[in-house]
């Protein structure tokens, strides 16, 4: 049997949390996504958690919320899924795309700097995989500016950086509750901020633009329908309750492999930088540039292993690309990056015997990549 890239760690408490709202009769928003937001504002440490559809959703209302619109300009971490570029590009607004560190994966300060510019409205952090972008750097760039910076913590619930987690550091945070994320609602996301105001504007724009008006509801503005449903937000509430055991598991299962691939030629494994602390919402390996990713990939897959990419250099992108005259190859660490990394399969519950059989298949489709 194969084994599988991740699988979402579920029990009856999901079930049971399930027929709740089924019972009640309550199925879009409601008390079990005001029950979420409060679990996940008390995670983060947020003043307000806003329950949306998905991480995109979170990342479109973060950037609607600054009214940020053509003319505009607003720095993306290049190496990332594209949902982080193209809010940007939905608003109007021009995403200028900044290479990373090859160390953590996340945005280089050292990249970041020449691109802020009198027209920058906004810079988007990814937080890699897991993992915190070096946020200490980045928020002296931009904080002596007065540029605000959003957190794209789609992959990140519970990782933090010098103690504190990832989402409360920028303006906004966003967050993913997709299946391969930490914990998972099967699709949805959460904002985070402690920002009153913004609050308020994100909560007005999920909902239609919609505020309450005598006993019937007045329409300010163009908004968006980017509820959660009660049905996922249960899902989310007993998923909460296990974030802890699942971040634990998903580090032993990380410690395991980086102890047994440590050692093999032509790879690196993932790296903890200083000051952050990894969930390994994706254990990501990067590849000599003389080793052969495809075969690599294509070894793996060979052995009944399930692998994929790191992510996406989003300059390499059709869409980038052609919208905003990239070239393929611009930003170095970021094209290295999306050529070069590899997903090993992790998740809560995964057995010694499935990692021991990753380790060894990775071995295998080492040697046969660099031999290539
Ligand atoms: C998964 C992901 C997204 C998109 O999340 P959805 O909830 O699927 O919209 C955005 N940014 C990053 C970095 C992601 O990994």
């Amino acid at each position: 049997m194969a084994i599988r890239l991740t699988k979402p760690f579920t029990d009856e408490d999901e079930l049971r949390e399930i027929a709740g709202v089924l019972a009640s009769g309550h199925l879009t928003q409601g008390p079990k996504v005001a029950e979420f937001e409060a679990g996940v504002a008390k995670v983060v440490g947020c003043e307000h958690a806003i329950a949306v559809s998905s991480a995109t959703a979170a990342l479109h209302l973060a950037v609607s919320a600054l009214d940020i619109g053509p003319g505009d300009e607003v720095v993306v971490a290049d190496f990332t899924y594209p949902a982080t570029g193209n809010v940007v590009a939905l608003r109007g607004a021009t995403p200028v795309l900044a290479d990373i560190d090859l160390g953590g994966f996340g945005l280089d300060p050292a990249a970041l700097e020449p691109l802020l510019r009198d027209r920058t409205r906004a810079v988007i952090v990814v937080h890699p995989f897991g993992v915190a972008a070096p946020l200490t750097d980045i928020a002296r760039l931009c904080g002596g500016r007065g540029i605000p910076i959003i957190e794209d913590a789609a992959c990140a619930i519970g990782a933090t950086y010098l103690g504190r987690q990832v989402g409360s550091f920028g303006a906004m945070g966003c967050f993913s509750f997709h299946p391969r994320k930490g914990i998972t609602t099967g699709e949805g996301g959460m904002v985070t901020t402690n920002d009153n105001g913004l609050a308020d504007r994100i909560r007005l724009l999920r909902n239609h633009g919609a505020v309450k008006s005598g006993s019937s509801l007045a329409f300010v503005e163009a908004g968006y329908n980017y509820r959660m449903s009660d049905l996922l937000a249960a899902v989310g509430v007993a998923q909460l309750r296990k974030l802890d055991a699942i971040l634990t598991a998903r580090r032993a299962v990380a410690r395991h492999y980086s102890a047994g691939l440590s050692d093999i030629r032509g790879l690196r494994c993932p790296l903890e930088p200083e000051g952050a602390v990894h969930t390994y919402q994706s254990y990501v390996i990067l590849l000599d540039a003389r080793a052969d990713r495809d075969i690599f990939l294509a070894c793996l897959r060979g052995q009944g292993i399930e692998c994929t990419i790191g992510t996406y250099a989003l300059h390499a992108q059709p869409f980038f690309s052609q919208s905003y005259g990239y070239v393929p190859g611009q930003l170095p660490q970021s094209w290295t990056a999306y050529n070069q990394t590899v997903t090993l399969p992790l998740f809560a519950g995964m057995t010694e015997a499935e990692i021991t059989t990753v380790i060894g298949g990775v071995k295998e489709a080492a040697r046969a990549a660099l031999r290539a």
